[in-house]
């Protein structure tokens, strides 16, 4: 897979050619940058834009800024930017000292656009909205563009006044002096500024015009010094704007623009304006509800930053858009964990098992590893009991078919305890099951399968006087659909209407009293499991299901 990616990722042969000898970087440093725009939460499709900056940087022995894409003076918000800078070092990535706003260029922003106008590239245009789309012109038929030819002076003039606040918004735009016939609509003499009496996060009441991104990025990209500008590929059809921009000021550095396939995954959407939409109207419980594709929500489900990064890198770059599986990204999370997460016991929809030949009143520990796939991970002692708690489902008053675990006369292991046989069942007034009866075999103690007696399964359970109670909660799919994020599609009707499924009176052992949100379980048959950062506490345990065992994901599908 290593291999694959390798050769998979262009953008890394595009640079290596570039710093080799007689490459435009020959020598140089490789500098790159992440530019959020802060007008929500980071989510997984920014991952993979987060490797290929940070990542590529790190490959090179590079470095990568982090900046804040602020120049849309509307939406923004404080609390967006320290989510976006959290998220980030949860990733493991470190811009060092190198935090930026893209809003702190303003002052430059300007004196490049006045020197445009000096150098007769730039011009202040009359038309208002409407009339600018009605003189695009078409594929065959050039823009036109009545005020291109007013005199450098009355533009220089005009613009100061623009930013003096002296018209109002729409009254006039500065435009790109480019070429009204190009192919690429975005060389039509694209506008440079505009005029919008609107705050600015950071910079308050003090401009009233505001550069288009198309002109105020590349210029960022140039004073930072960033060597290659790594961005998605919408971006491809504004590279020649990208390069017009950064030869025609007098900007120190020559970025290279590089685009790349956004990452799509099914079963999601992957876009800021609709996640916020079900955020406020209250389709999730927020930005980090484990459902959502945002990092804090997978984070809070119970995904590692190992298992993201994993994802993003074998997935590749490539410049063909790509949809993953998102059974995928659940592989990357079970092999992660099954290296890492420590085993325990927990039954979700518990019934009573009670031992009738074993001693009222007794408790024996056992000593159980945390996880037999890391042997450093140690043992814990796990208690039990005369009365235990195991899944209603492991019990049958029948066998019907392929079914091996408790029935009456049939032998199960109970894990890393005893082997029982079952003796019977007891039931309320309604012949509702409420309790299952069974004898140990006190020969069979460590219940080691290797002991090479016949029981077809193991069970989990936990002892009824040694245990918590807690509230589990099983997600799946947020969207039935598997492409809602299509355009065109009404996403909201897509939604799993049964995507949380809440499990409460769930017995759990106690080493699971004191279970913290980054801890990361395996609770046995059942899944991979943490506690709720923001719901779980020690008098009301909930725990997350990051990822159920069984693995749907068929390489190579
Ligand atoms: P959205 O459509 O979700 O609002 P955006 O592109 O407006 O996304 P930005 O905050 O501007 O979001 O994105 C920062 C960087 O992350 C950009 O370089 C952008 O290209 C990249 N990015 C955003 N979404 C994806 C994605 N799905 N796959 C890869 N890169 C992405
Ligand atoms: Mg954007």
């Amino acid at each position: 897979m290593a291999e694959l990616t390798e050769s998979k990722n262009f953008i890394h042969a595009f640079i290596e050619e570039d710093i080799a000898e007689g490459g435009r970087y020959a020598g140089q440093t490789v500098h790159t940058r992440f530019p959020p725009e802060p007008n929500g939460y980071l989510h997984i499709g920014h991952c993979k834009a987060l490797i290929i900056d940070f990542g590529t940087a790190e490959k090179f022995g590079g470095i990568c800024n982090l900046r804040m894409d602020d120049t849309n003076p509307a939406k923004e918000d404080t609390e967006y930017v320290e989510a976006i800078q959290n998220d980030i070092r949860w990733l493991g990535f470190s811009w060092g000292d190198r935090f930026f706003y893209g809003s702190d260029y303003f002052e430059k922003d300007y004196e490049f656009a006045v020197e445009l106008i000096k150098k007769g590239l730039a011009y202040v245009c009359e038309l208002t909205p409407e009339q600018a789309k009605e003189c695009r012109g078409d594929l065959t038929t050039p823009a036109t563009s009545p005020w291109r030819d007013r005199p450098i002076e009355e533009s220089l003039d005009l613009f100061r006044r623009m930013r003096d606040g002296e018209f109002p918004e729409n009254r006039y735009t500065l435009r790109a002096k480019i070429d009204l016939a190009s192919g690429n609509f975005n060389m039509r003499d694209p506008v440079l500024y505009r005029i919008r009496h609107v705050e600015h996060h950071r910079q308050g009441s003090k401009w009233c015009i505001y550069p288009m991104y198309d002109f105020a990025h590349p210029i960022q990209d140039a004073l930072e010094g960033i060597t290659h500008s790594l961005c998605s590929l919408e971006f491809e059809n504004h590279r020649p704007l990208y390069n017009w921009v950064v030869e025609n000021v007098s900007v120190p550095h020559r970025p290279r623009q590089i685009e790349f396939a956004r990452l799509g995954i099914d079963h999601t959407v992957l876009s800021k304006r609709k996640l916020r939409q079900l955020v406020e109207e209250g389709r999730v419980s927020g930005w980090d509800d484990p459902r959502m594709p945002t990092l804090c929500g997978l984070r809070r489900r119970g995904y590692t930053p190992a298992s993201i990064r994993n994802f993003c890198e074998r997935i590749g770059v490539a410049k063909a858009p790509n949809t993953v599986e998102y059974a995928f990204l659940e592989h990357c999370l079970r092999e992660d964990l099954n290296e890492t997460a420590t085993r325990v016991m927990a039954v979700l929809d518990p019934v009573k098992l009670t031992v009738t030949n074993y001693p009222e009143g007794q408790t024996e520990t056992f000593q159980v590893e945390n996880n037999p796939v890391d042997p450093a991970s140690g043992t814990r002692p796990v208690t039990f009991s005369r009365q235990l708690w195991i899944e209603r489902e492991d019990f049958m008053e029948e066998k019907v078919g392929k079914f091996f675990r408790l029935f009456p006369g049939n032998e199960v292991r109970l894990k890393g305890a005893y082997v029982v046989k079952c003796t019977g069942c007891v039931k309320d007034e309604q012949g509702n099951i409420v309790e299952i009866l069974c004898t140990y075999d006190p020969e069979s103690r460590g219940g080691d399968p290797a002991d090479g007696r016949k029981v077809k399964s193991t069970i989990h359970w936990v002892d009824a006087g040694n245990c918590y109670d807690a509230e589990v909660r099983l997600y799946s799919n947020l969207f039935d659909d598997p492409d809602p994020d299509a355009a065109g599609k009404d996403f909201l009707a897509c939604l799993n209407p049964n995507s949380l499924e809440v499990k409460t009176g769930c017995k759990v052992e106690a080493a699971l009293a004191t279970a913290k949100g980054a801890d990361r379980f395996q609770f046995m048959r059942m899944g991979y499991f943490c506690a709720d950062s923001k719901d779980s506490s020690p008098e009301h345990l909930v725990f997350n299901r990051a990822v159920s065992l069984k693995d749907s994901y068929k390489p190579g599908k």
